[in-house]
């Protein structure tokens, strides 16, 4: 199995770092041909503007929205809103997932968190404890479509990890903890 992780900007090299530690090859993937031949596509966190443009600039916007249509794509924070339909803001957007989400939607930098999440979907015999998610100028998931699986939720009820078929939706960060359940996750996705 060979995973993508978009590197155009952000924190791809912490993706790729988790995938080769569960087994998995990533490719970084900067460039159209990059696409050919993968299993999947993560796009990490970073600035969902910057990647946008980026994006574009490399003709990837296409070849990314077709590997959506048969393969599974994840976005962590910024990726997410990469992935959204909506974000309020005008910039490029791959609009494949039936969510809206409202960036920043925490505040700045210094009001970033940690706190732990129930994430059923997630948990395994092996490790049934919840999930350390660290949220970092996060975007809120705010709306879901009605084809829109609910992963995960802070205790006021607002949403912060989604599943639409092969796409899944995460506001905080799994790369950053060291914890690998929900790359093991995504990997299940293309099965
Ligand atoms: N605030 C960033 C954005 O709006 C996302 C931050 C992140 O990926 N940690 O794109």
């Amino acid at each position: 199995m060979k995973m993508g992780v978009l590197a155009l900007q952000g924190d791809f090299a912490e993706h790729v770092r988790i995938l080769e530690k569960i087994g998995v090859s990533a490719v970084e993937v900067r460039l159209p041909q990059d696409l050919v031949d993968i299993d999947g596509l993560i796009i990490p966190g970073g600035e969902s503007t910057t990647i946008g443009k980026l994006a574009v600039r490399f003709g990837l916007m296409e070849p990314i929205r077709r590997l959506a249509s048969t393969k599974p794509v994840w976005g962590t924070c910024a990726g997410a809103i990469f992935l959204a339909r909506d974000s309020r803001h005008s910039q490029p957007m791959l609009g494949l997932m039936d969510i809206g989400v409202r960036r920043n939607a925490f505040g700045r930098q210094a009001e970033s968190f940690e706190t732990d999440l129930e994430v059923p979907e997630i948990v395994t015999a092996e490790n049934s404890r919840k999930v350390h998610a660290v949220f970092i100028r996060a975007p809120l998931i705010e709306r879901v479509g009605a084809d829109v699986k609910v992963l995960a939720t802070l205790p006021d009820g607002r949403i912060v990890a989604a599943r639409e078929r092969n796409l899944l939706a995460t506001s905080f960060h799994p790369e950053l903890t060291g914890d690998d359940r929900f790359h093991r996750y995504f990997l299940t996705m293309g099965r």
